[in-house]
C-alpha cells in the first residue's frame, strides 16, 4: 500500500503513522521526495487495509501498489532515485562513467590503468576481486589484496570504487573497501546474496541475469529494497539468445522499460554485452541515447595480456575517443558527462 502524504504533514505526524503501521507487523518505507513524503507499507494487505489509514492526520491518500515489485515501482516513487556514491551520484543528470579492467590483476597495473581511465573521463573505477569464472582452473582474482588495490586507486584518483562480491561470507571486507558492491549476472537470483546487501547502507549494482527477464531483474532490486538498503542501481549487461556472433545480446529495450516501471538508476554494461572491442563504443552510444544513466566499460592498458576479458576490452586511448562520442550523444539527450 502505498500512503500518500500532504505537503505540510510534520514529522510528529510521519512518525505517527509509521508506529501505528508497525504495531500491526508492517514494514515501513518512508521516501521522502522534494515535493512530499511517501510511505511504503509491506505486509498482509488484508492487515493493511482494516487499518484507519486515511483519517490519520497528514494523509491525503491511499493506494495499493498493483505491480508484484513494490518499493521499486515507479509507483511508489514518482521522482527518478539520484544515488549519491562519494561526491558522485548516479541517476542525475551526469551520465556515470565506470571503467576499469575486468580484473583486478596487481597493483601496479590498476594504479596505471585507474589513472589513465580518469584522464579519460572516468568517474568510478571498476575492478573486480573475486572473480565468477566459468572454469575453477581460471583466475578466480586477488581477493582482499586485490580490494587494498582499489582502495588506493580511489585514494590516488578520488573515484569511487565498485567491485563484485559473490559470496555472502564475504560481506564484511567488500563493505570495508568497495562504494558499489556489484551483483554478477550469475548471482542476480542468488537471494541470500541479495538480502545480505539489503542489509548494508552501500549502494548496490545490480547485474541483470543471463536469462532473467525484465520482470525478474526488478523483482531481485526488490529483494534488495525490502531489507532496507534502498541504493541499488540497476545494469542491463546483455542476456542469452540464439544469437553467436556477440557474447550476449545486449538488450536496450531493457532501458526505456525499466525506467518506465522503476525510479531507480539505470547502467548499461556493453563490454560484456557484445563480448567485442569493436563494438563496444556504438552500444554504449546507443546505451545514452536511449537513457541510460550511466555505462559500465572494461579498460586495459594490454588486453592481449589481460587474466580475463581481454576480447572485450578497450585500449585507454580508445577509451578516451569513445568519451568524446558519448558526450555528443549525452547533450542530445540533455544529459551531461
Ligand atoms: C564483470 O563485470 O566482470 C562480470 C563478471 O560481469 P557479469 O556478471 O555481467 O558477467
Ligand atoms: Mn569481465
Amino acid at each position: 500500500m502505498i500512503i500518500v502524504l500532504r505537503p505540510k504533514t510534520t514529522a510528529k505526524q510521519i512518525e505517527h503513522i509509521v508506529k501505528k503501521l508497525k504495531e500491526h507487523g508492517v514494514a515501513v518505507h518512508v521516501s521522502k521526495g522534494t515535493e512530499r513524503t511517501i510511505i511504503g507499507a509491506i505486509g498482509n494487505e488484508s492487515v493493511i487495509s482494516e487499518l484507519p489509514l486515511a483519517a490519520m492526520p497528514g494523509v491525503e491518500k491511499v493506494m495499493p501498489i498493483l505491480k508484484p515489485y513494490k518499493l521499486v515501482s515507479r509507483e511508489f516513487r514518482k521522482e527518478n532515485s539520484i544515488i549519491k556514491v562519494g561526491k558522485e551520484t548516479i541517476g542525475g543528470k551526469k551520465i556515470a562513467i565506470m571503467a576499469g579492467p575486468c580484473a583486478v590483476e596487481g597493483r601496479k597495473r590498476l594504479l596505471a590503468v585507474g589513472d589513465e581511465v580518469k584522464k579519460y573521463g572516468a568517474n568510478f573505477i571498476r575492478g573486480g576481486a573475486f572473480k565468477p569464472r566459468t572454469s575453477p582452473y581460471s583466475f578466480q582474482g586477488l581477493g582482499e589484496e586485490g580490494l587494498k588495490y582499489l582502495a588506493e586507486c580511489r585514494e590516488k584518483t578520488g573515484m569511487p570504487v565498485v567491485t563484485e562480491l559473490m559470496d555472502p561470507r564475504d560481506t564484511e571486507v567488500v563493505v570495508k573497501y568497495a562504494d558499489v558492491i556489484q551483483i554478477g549476472a550469475r548471482n542476480m537470483q542468488n537471494f541470500s546474496l541479495l538480502k545480505e546487501v539489503g542489509l548494508t547502507r552501500t549502494t548496490v549494482l545490480l547485474k541483470r541475469g543471463l536469462s532473467a527477464t525484465i520482470k525478474e531483474f526488478l523483482m531481485s532490486a526488490e529483494y534488495i529494497m525490502s531489507q532496507g538498503n534502498h541504493n541499488v542501481v540497476f545494469c542491463e549487461r546483455g542476456i542469452r539468445t540464439f544469437e553467436t556472433y556477440t557474447r550476449n545480446t545486449l538488450d536496450l529495450s531493457a532501458v526505456p522499460i525499466l525506467k518506465k516501471e522503476s525510479h531507480l538508476p539505470v547502467v548499461v554494461d556493453p563490454s560484456h554485452g557484445v563480448g567485442i572491442r569493436e563494438f563496444v563504443a556504438p552500444m554504449a552510444m546507443a546505451a545514452i541515447a536511449c537513457g541510460a544513466d550511466g555505462i559500465m566499460v572494461e579498460v586495459h592498458q594490454n588486453p592481449e595480456e589481460a587474466f580475463s576479458d581481454g576480447d572485450q576490452s578497450l585500449k585507454p586511448n580508445a577509451f578516451g575517443q569513445m568519451i568524446k562520442d558519448l558526450k555528443a550523444i549525452a547533450k542530445v539527450v540533455g544529459r551531461t558527462l
